[in-house]
């Protein structure tokens, strides 16, 4: 007999079928819900999580921590006939998506409950993640790659000045984060080098097996009256892209995300070497942007950090803007809305404010990580109904405005999609 879980999922399928992919529902069905490990092989030849900015984790506790797990796994095949889906891996100890290692086909399979999903692949190591620094330090922990080895990321400043004073974003598990990883990984590192950058990026340069075609530069808000070691968030960055950029100019493409700045201010990014500029709104309504961003409320406050948006299109050119939303905190307690159409409806209204001006939103599908701030309110993930509205809300904008691909996110659609963290690329 199919449990509700798979009775659930089956109906979106089917409800969708002429306008949605399977891949892309059931992919965002696993993110917001995460996955358990029935039993997994820590010595396994896969790319382990490297808790590159967030835990993207539900849940944290140490023996999470303290096992390795997969980055992404693809999953494939199986049921729903699916093509491969990359998927980041977001551990839930009670999700309902359980992977299960397969005793006589010795293979790692996905299950909903009790019914099979599909055949998985782990994310595979590279060479270059278990190679060393010029200083000694992890490829891995410095240039960890994600989404199936295409983008680079590198978080330079993995403490955000916004937890300071409890003003972080309620969604945000980034300090946290970094203390825990520090318990089991004394290399896992706040401020990484300049020089511990290039020479990461050399070591991945020089790599048979790379395939990367972008690099991602950020970090948590260094607040510009406060400054780190006297520098402000751009003055900090700068000397990261200046470096890069002199070294391996049209390499990768670049891409920044950073505080929401002036246009003098982007200008310096841009003559650094900036291709593209992100910076997040989070959440569209102006009252829950309020709430669950009270540090970007406070330091910048949202109309300027609109208006910031929407003005640096003249520096990054249109289309060279790509801000970011946290899909699903719009119904999140104790602040957001109460149902999944007011949800959409606020936030069509964000899409479609940025879209008219050749502005591509993306959004990350929301992680209940339970030591965010939302998470501490026990929250659980928004329901499906939401993610697949969403889905169909952003093509149906993207497609009236007559957008392309947004640049640097690798293949589009069902079976090419490499981006790991929302189904938006899947569902092209
Ligand atoms: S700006 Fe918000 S989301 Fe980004 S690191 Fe700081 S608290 Fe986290």
């Amino acid at each position: 007999m199919k449990k509700d879980n798979l009775i659930g999922l089956e109906f979106f399928i089917e409800k969708y079928a002429g306008s949605l992919n399977r891949e892309a529902i059931i992919k965002e069905d696993i993110l917001r819900q995460g996955i358990s490990f029935d039993k997994i092989n820590e010595k396994g030849n896969f790319s382990s999580k490297s808790y590159f900015i967030f835990s993207f984790n539900i849940d944290n506790d140490d023996d999470i921590i303290n096992q390795r797990y997969p980055e992404e796994v693809a999953v494939m095949n199986g049921p729903y006939n699916l093509k491969r889906t990359v998927i980041s891996v977001r551990i839930n100890k009670s999700s309902p998506y359980k992977i299960k290692f397969d005793q006589l086909s010795e293979e790692y399979r996905l299950y909903l409950d009790d019914s099979f999903i599909g055949d998985v692949a782990f994310s595979p190591e590279r060479s270059y993640m278990l190679k060393k620094t010029d200083s000694g330090k992890s490829v891995r922990d410095v240039a960890p790659t994600i989404e199936w080895g295409y983008l680079i990321y590198l978080a330079v400043f993995r403490m955000c000045q916004y937890f300071e004073n409890d003003d972080e974003c309620a969604f945000c598990d980034m300090n946290s984060n970094y203390v825990n990883q520090r318990k089991s990984n004394k290399g896992y590192s706040a401020v990484k080098s300049v020089e511990d950058i290039v020479s990461a990026l050399s070591v991945i340069e020089s790599s048979d097996d790379s395939e990367a075609g972008a690099y991602t530069l950020t970090g948590g808000s260094i607040i510009d009256d406060i400054k780190f070691k006297g520098d402000t968030e751009i003055d900090f960055y700068v000397k990261f892209l200046e470096a890069i950029e002199e070294r391996f100019r049209g390499r990768w493409i670049s891409k920044v995300v950073v505080q929401a700045h002036t246009p003098k201010n982007l200008k310096r990014l841009k003559d650094a070497g900036a291709h593209i500029y992100h910076t997040n709104f989070e959440v569209w309504d102006k009252n829950l942007f309020e709430k669950i961003c009270p540090g970007k409320s406070k330091f910048i406050g949202r109309d300027e950090w609109i208006k910031r948006i929407a003005d640096s299109a003249s520096i990054f050119g249109e289309c060279g803007v790509i801000p970011n939303f946290v899909a699903g905190v719009e119904l999140s307690k104790p602040f957001g809305f109460d149902n999944v159409d007011d949800a959409i409806n606020s936030t069509a209204e964000g899409l479609e404010f940025f879209m008219s001006k050749k502005i591509i939103p993306r959004y990350t599908t929301w992680c209940p990580e339970k030591t965010s701030r939302l998470g501490k309110f026990g929250n659980s993930p928004a329901p499906l109904e939401y993610y697949v509205k969403l889905l169909i809300k952003w093509h149906e904008l993207h497609y009236k405005y007559n957008l392309p691909i947004p640049e640097g996110y690798g293949a589009a659609g069902a079976g090419k999609a490499e981006f790991s963290v929302s189904a938006f690329m899947d569902a092209f």
